[in-house]
C-alpha cells in the first residue's frame, strides 16, 4: 500500500518540477528572443549588403560618365584649337593628345557597358530575392512572435504552477514534507519521490535490497543507494 502521505508528497513533487522546469525557459526567455532577433538582423543586413554592393557599382558608372565627359570636352577644346593653329608642330602636338584621347574614351565607353551589364544583373537578382527575402522575414518574425508568446503561456502557467505547489505542499504531512525538502538539498535531480518496482529504485535505477519496502509503519522509505524517497505503487 502506498501511504496518503506518498500521494500528498507526489503532487507536491509534480508541482515542484513543473515550476523549475517553467523557471529554466523562462531564465533562457531573453537569450532565445535575442537569437530570433539575431536571425532578422542577419537576413535584413544580408539583402542590405547586396543593395549597397549595387549602389557601389551605380555611383561607379556615374563616376566614370563624368570623367568620360570631362575628356568629351577637353577633345572638343582641342579640335577647336587645331583649327586654329598655325603651326605644323602645334598641329601634330593636339592631333597626338586628341588620338591618345580618344583611346582613352574608347576604353571609358566598354568599361561602362561592362558596369552596365553588372548593374542590369545585380538590379534583376535583388528584385528576385526581394521577395524571398521579404518571405524569410516574415517567417522569422513569426517565429520571434511564436516564441515571444510561448513565453508569456509559460509566465502565466508559472504562477499558476506556484499557487497549486504551495496548496499542494499546505495538503502533504509536514514530517514528510520536510523531509523531501531534505532529499533535494541532497542535490539529486528530480524526481525525489519515486516508484520501486522489483527492488529497482526509479530515480537511481539500481537494484537494492536495502530498499525493500512496507511502509507499514507509515515512515518514508528510503533508496539505499540515492537516497530518495521511495514507495511501492501496489
Ligand atoms: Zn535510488
Amino acid at each position: 500500500m502506498k501511504p496518503p502521505a506518498i500521494d500528498a508528497l507526489l503532487s507536491v513533487q509534480s508541482h515542484d518540477m513543473r515550476h523549475g522546469a517553467l523557471d529554466k525557459q523562462i531564465a533562457e526567455g531573453p537569450r532565445v528572443l535575442a537569437g530570433a532577433d539575431a536571425k532578422i538582423a542577419a537576413e535584413k543586413k544580408a539583402f542590405e549588403d547586396k543593395k549597397t554592393a549595387l549602389n557601389a557599382l551605380e555611383r561607379e558608372r556615374a563616376d566614370l560618365r563624368t570623367r568620360r565627359r570631362t575628356l568629351e570636352d577637353k577633345l572638343t577644346k582641342y579640335r577647336t584649337q587645331q583649327a586654329e593653329v598655325r603651326k605644323n608642330d602645334e598641329y601634330q602636338a593636339l592631333t597626338k593628345e586628341i588620338e591618345q584621347g580618344e583611346a582613352e574614351k574608347g576604353a571609358m565607353e566598354s568599361e561602362e557597358l561592362e558596369l552596365l551589364f553588372k548593374i542590369d544583373e545585380a538590379g534583376a537578382a535583388l528584385g528576385e530575392e526581394k521577395k524571398a527575402h521579404e518571405a524569410q522575414l516574415a517567417v522569422l518574425q513569426d517565429e520571434k512572435n511564436r516564441l515571444a508568446a510561448q513565453l508569456k503561456e509559460f509566465e502565466t502557467e508559472r504562477a499558476a504552477e506556484a499557487a497549486a505547489y504551495e496548496k499542494a505542499r499546505a495538503a502533504a504531512p509536514a514530517d514528510w514534507l520536510k523531509i523531501y525538502d531534505q532529499v533535494k538539498t541532497q542535490g539529486k535531480r528530480g524526481p525525489w519521490v519515486v516508484p520501486l518496482k522489483d527492488q529497482m529504485c526509479g530515480g537511481c535505477h539500481i537494484r537494492s535490497s536495502s530498499a525493500s519496502v512496507q511502509n507499514a509503519d507509515g515512515k518514508p522509505v528510503f533508496c539505499g543507494n540515492c537516497g530518495r524517497i521511495v514507495y511501492v505503487d501496489a
